[in-house]
């Protein structure tokens, strides 16, 4: 078992928040479709296991002409993929696409939403409104896609504790398998960061976000949803199979600029730089992580999880680290066992699970 990601790294525009490895252009993108089925070739043998799952992301793949996506999902190795994901916008969601990526074999689509709120969506320039979510999700539902995973943003600019909540609410109406919610980040290099720096827009206080995420932990229980991971949210078995496995060390290849791969050994990535990778597609670096960076990473991803971490999985020196380091937190209850015996950081404590495992990783 493990995992396919693709990257493809182009978008209609840049949307002023994002930090992803995207740009917003589309002129090569054959020239990458090329050299993404050619670091396939390059890296095959590098990861023998089924890919169970599949996850187009980007960027944004659903710019891709659903023609030239089905040529490069002819050269690799899908045929094995339960759970098949691509990456979209609302507004490139119409019925001819839906027949087309569910031909493909594309049986779950995760869309970036992030509010119904049309004064929202336009302080962080989506390009989308509220009425093209509606509309793609009616059209989503009635193509026969029903595995429907949508992503919201709390602490925009302008957002009030009332949007947030008629947003989430207006989302879990829809009663979608799997919902992703994430704070607004102000990234360094990022128009939104600018914009913060000029003064001419003021990040949401800390007390009003952790406000924010506990109205999501309730609504989303009350709606029957499992909290699984920090930002993650499923109705019962529909977690994310792909995103999962980076958290519990299933091995992976990451294909395009950007993409990190693991083998379940070696960590890999590629740098994003598409020149380089359209003119070569074989710039995969090793990440030569040391054990301390390795046991700070389980520690991360595990603890982000409510699956948590188990003290089997350490060594009896780092077991014996960890152990002392998280008294504190037990005793507080910031930190507590799971039902089946792991280490979790707390659901109320999530909010503050940077400044937690800041004080537990290894410097
Ligand atoms: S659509 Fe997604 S990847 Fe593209 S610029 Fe916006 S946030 Fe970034």
């Amino acid at each position: 078992m493990a995992g396919l990601y693709i990257h493809i790294p182009f978008c209609h525009s840049k949307c002023i928040y994002c930090d992803f490895y995207s740009m917003p252009q589309t002129a090569r993108l054959d020239a990458l479709l090329d050299a993404l089925a050619r670091e396939y070739e390059l890296r095959r043998d590098e990861i023998t296991a089924p890919f169970t799952t599949v996850y187009i992301g980007g960027g944004t793949p659903s710019i891709v002409d659903p023609a030239k996506l089905a040529r490069l999902c002819k050269a690799l190795p899908m045929s094995d993929a339960e759970e098949f994901t691509i990456e979209v916008n609302p507004e490139d969601v119409t019925a001819e696409r839906i027949k087309a990526w569910r031909d493909i074999g594309i049986n779950r689509i995760s869309m970036g939403i992030q509010s119904f709120d049309d004064n929202e969506l336009h302080a962080i320039r989506r390009r989308h409104s509220a009425a093209d979510v509606m509309k793609a999700l009616d059209m989503l539902l009635e193509g026969g896609i029903n595995n429907i995973s949508c992503d919201l943003i709390y602490g925009l600019p302008g957002q009030s504790l009332m949007s947030w909540q008629d947003s989430l609410k207006r989302l879990l109406d829809y009663r979608l398998p799997h919902i992703s919610a994430y704070c607004l980040s102000y990234e360094p290099g990022t128009a939104l960061h600018v914009r913060m720096s000029a003064g001419k827009v003021t990040p949401t206080d800390d007390e009003t976000l952790e406000i924010m995420y506990s109205n999501l932990c309730r609504a989303t229980a009350d709606a029957g949803y499992e909290h699984y991971e920090i930002s993650n949210f499923s109705l019962p078995g529909m977690r994310s199979r792909h995103n999962s496995s980076y958290w519990t060390g299933t091995p992976y290849l990451g294909l395009g600029p950007g993409a990190h791969s693991y083998d379940g050994k070696t960590r890999r990535f590629n740098p994003g730089k598409l020149k380089e990778y359209i003119d070569s597609a074989s710039i995969t670096v090793v990440d030569e992580e040391t054990e301390d960076e390795r046991f700070n990473d389980l520690l991360i991803t595990a603890l982000r999880t409510a699956d948590g971490l188990d003290f089997s999985e350490l060594t009896p020196e780092r077991a014996e680290y960890l152990n002392n380091a998280v008294k504190p937190f037990i005793a507080n209850g910031q930190i507590i066992t799971n039902e089946i015996g792991r280490l979790r950081i707390s659901e109320a404590a999530w909010f503050r699970s940077d400044a937690i495992l800041r004080e537990l990783i290894i410097a």
